[in-house]
Order: structure tokens, then sequence, then C-alpha cells
């Protein structure tokens, strides 16, 4: 094997290792106790010390054959050296087989896409701020063409080795026109990001080099915070809007104008905020995106509605729980009642999570230990609800499971048979005790357990 192929297996090698799971069936699993990562989120072979590893005997050992060897001398070096908390809480499945994961998909299936996400570099990532779901890909293939300096400007096809006399039409003294010209100095432009700068925060008379003023400018921001958006959107509707306005002064003799540019930029971002109900709108942007009071009002729409607890039908009763978690700062936890029919309190639960990495997971636990808690005080045909969405749509199979929260789903589904429970969704208004009491957690993580 040449070197060059070797480096290759290796990372590939690395890649696998970092990034696979195996969620066992239970103790007489067949995957490695030293090389798979069962628990936690590394092999325990990189929690001993070189030396004690080098020296051991008998790593290529199986989970099962570590349980079972009745000198447990596999175990015992663990006990030794790793974490105690990665023995007392690993994924099992119901499965009479050991689950094969592939952490970086949502579903736990290898794709080859996943690994290229992975090899993209730092330097690639870059361009992920020009696309979302929200940005017309117009726009973002104009950026993307800009930076590279691929637009068919006279300055740029000039660059090319082709010679032409160029004349801009963007202002009243024309100029030979040039990418950074016609978008950030020219008469047109300075008008509008003048017109513009107490909403973007973007001085034109700081763009020098292009590649590396745009992007640094779209990334300055928090990307998915609706100012940060807003200041995206327009931003780049401007960029497209000087285009089309100069391909019209160009081809079709019509004049340019700041105003009408200016003009359609926010009519498309407002459009935008309509059609992905962009929530939360600062009031400097809801007056800059409506001329007129009808769009104010739709912007700002949010009709009341009257939603409350219902009690539930005679005969049931009703669990409601709910999950809380914070991206910030990883905290978790997860709240439930069981109300009498005057809507009394029979029981209650407020949980702390650890080592959650979604707000999924936190709904998803705190559903278990609500059912739970209705197996221990002896209730059954109870109705449970939750104010999320996806969880429901999971339990109904009418959406994917994510792999890391089989196992909790696994044990609700169990349970919620037993229990002959209903699961459905409450909007969060009615699902206000539930939710104070998982939020409860958040706050005062020492009170409960
Ligand atoms: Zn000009």
């Amino acid at each position: 094997m040449v070197v060059a192929d070797r480096r290759l297996w290796q990372r590939a090698a690395h890649i696998i290792h970092k990034n696979h799971r195996v969620i066992v069936m239970d103790s007489g699993s067949s995957a490695h106790f030293w090389y798979d990562v069962w628990t936690g989120n590394t092999p325990l072979k990189d929690y001993l010390p070189d030396d004690i590893w080098t020296t051991m005997f008998d790593k290529n050992c199986t989970i099962q054959q570590a349980f079972s060897d009745p000198m447990s001398n596999q175990l015992q070096m663990a006990f030794w050296h790793c974490p105690m908390n990665l023995f007392t809480k690993f994924l099992t499945t119901y499965n009479s087989q050991d689950t094969w994961i592939w952490c970086p998909t949502q579903d736990g299936h290898f794709s080859t896409k996943s690994v290229r996400s992975i090899l993209t570099t730092e330097a690639n990532q870059q361009w992920a701020i020009l696309w979302a779901p929200y940005i017309p890909t117009k726009w973002s293939v104009l950026i993307w063409r800009i930076i590279l300096n691929a637009v068919p400007i006279d300055g740029t096809v000039k660059e090319q080795g082709i010679p032409l006399v160029s004349k801009c039409y963007c202002c009243s003294n024309p100029h030979e026109e040039t990418t950074l010209h016609l978008f950030f100095k020219s008469a047109i432009a300075v008008q509008i990001w003048t017109e513009l700068a107490h909403l973007l925060h973007f001085s034109h008379a700081d763009m020098t080099s292009i590649a590396d003023n745009l992007t640094d400018f779209l990334a300055s921001r928090e990307p998915e915070a609706v100012a940060a958006r807003l200041i995206r959107c327009t931003f780049m509707s401007i960029l497209w809007e000087i285009w089309c306005s100069r391909n019209k002064a160009r081809f079709q003799d019509q004049g340019m104008s700041a105003k009408h540019i200016i003009n359609r930029s926010l009519f498309s971002v407002r459009a935008i905020c309509t059609s992905y109900k962009f929530q939360k709108i600062p009031p400097d942007w809801i007056a800059a995106l409506c001329q007129d009071s009808t769009v104010k009002d739709n912007l700002n729409a949010r009709i009341p509605s009257a939603v409350r607890w219902f009690t539930p039908l005679s005969g049931r009763l009703k669990l409601n729980v709910d999950g809380a978690f914070k991206s910030t700062s990883g905290e978790a936890g997860g709240g439930g009642i069981v109300p009498d029919q005057n809507g009394n309190m029979l029981c209650a639960f407020a949980h702390a999570y650890h080592g959650l990495n979604s707000s999924l997971a936190a709904e998803a636990l705190a559903m278990r230990d609500g059912i739970s808690m209705c197996c221990r005080n002896g209730i059954s045909k109870v109705m449970i609800e939750t104010d999320s969405h996806n969880l429901v749509q999971i339990m109904t199979a009418q959406q994917a499971c994510q792999w890391d929260l089989v196992c909790i789903l696994q044990d609700i589904t169990a349970k919620t048979q037993i229990l002959q429970a209903e699961i459905s969704h409450t909007p969060c208004e009615a699902n206000r005790v539930a939710d104070s009491l998982a939020n409860f957690v958040l706050f005062c993580p020492s009170l409960v357990s």
C-alpha cells in the first residue's frame, strides 16, 4: 500500500471511529468493548493511559466477553479508568441485535452526504451564510458570483483580457463600470446604502475588497436572529435589484432610480416575512417594511384566540407534560401534572435532565417520566397532552424518529399500551402548568432530582 493510500484509510478509520455509535442489545452484545462507542461519546480505550493500553491483554474483546469474564479483568480495568456514569446509563435496544448508528445523520443511517459535510473545511463554510430556505436562490447565486468576481460587468470582462470601452449607467457623471463601483461606490449605490444605513448598519465607505468585506458583513451576526435575517435578506435583495436595474438601464434604456430599487427590495423582504412567518420583527423594521397600515397589521397580526384547558372525558384522567431546554447552557428539564376532574392536582413531577442536545429530547423524557408517574400511581386510561407537535408526529409515525431518541420512544410506546393511554397535541397556552414545572427546573435545578 502506498503512503497516500494508507493516509486515506487512516483518515477514513478516524472519521468512522469518531462518528459511529452502537446501541447494544444488552450485555450479550458482540460490539467491541474497547474500540466501539457504545456508551459516552468516545471509545472506552481513549480513557486508558498509553502504558496500560499498550500492555493490555485481549484488546479485541466483545462486550459479552467483558461482562461474562469470571475474573472480570476488562470490567475492573474500565471501572478503574473510565467515568462511572458511562456504565450506569447507556443506550440499549429491545431488538435482538446491536444497532449500528451513524451519528451525523438524524435517522442514524450512513450517508455519503454527511461525510462530505464532515470533510468540508472551515474555509468553505463561509459560503453557508449565502444560502437559507427563506433567501431566493437567484439572490444567493448572484452574491456568490459577485464574491467570485464572476458577474459580467465591464471591469470583470476587461480583466479577462477582452478590451472594451466602459461607461456606467449609475451616475450622472459616468465612470468606468466595475463591480465595486456599481454595487457600492456609484451615485445610486451611495444613495441606497445611505438611506438604509440605520437598518443595515452597513457602511459602503468601508468597502474596499468585495470578497472579504461582503462575507465578513454577512457573517458578522447570529444568523438565526430575526434582525440578522432581515439584514441579510435586505442586503442581498438590494444587490439583486441593483443588478436587475443596471441590466434594464443598459439593455432596455430604462433609467436607474435608487428609490425604485429600495422599494422593490423592501417589497420582496416583506413578502418573505409573511411567507416564512418571521416573528417578533423589531419596530424600526416594521416601520421600514410597511408603507401602509394594512400591511403593518398583517405583519403584526397576532389574532387573539381563546385557548383553555379542557377537563377530560368522564372516567378518564389527563396528563399534561412539557419539556424545557436551553441551547446556550445545555440545561434541560421536564414537568408534568395529572389533575382530577375539577382541575385539582392528583400528582405532579419536575425533573432535571443532563447531557441533552435538543428540546425534543426534553419533551420525550418528560412524557416518559409522566407516564412512569401514572404507572406508579395506578392511573390508567389516561389522555396525555403535550405541546410538542414534533413529538406527537413521531409517536403517530407521521415523522421519522431521531436515532438518539429511539430507546426513550420505545419505552413510551410500551408503557402507553399498558396504560391504554392516548397521546394528543395541545396548544402551549393550555399546557401552562406543565410548562411552568419544566421551566422551574431550569431556574432551580438544585431543588429537583
Ligand atoms: Zn456609475
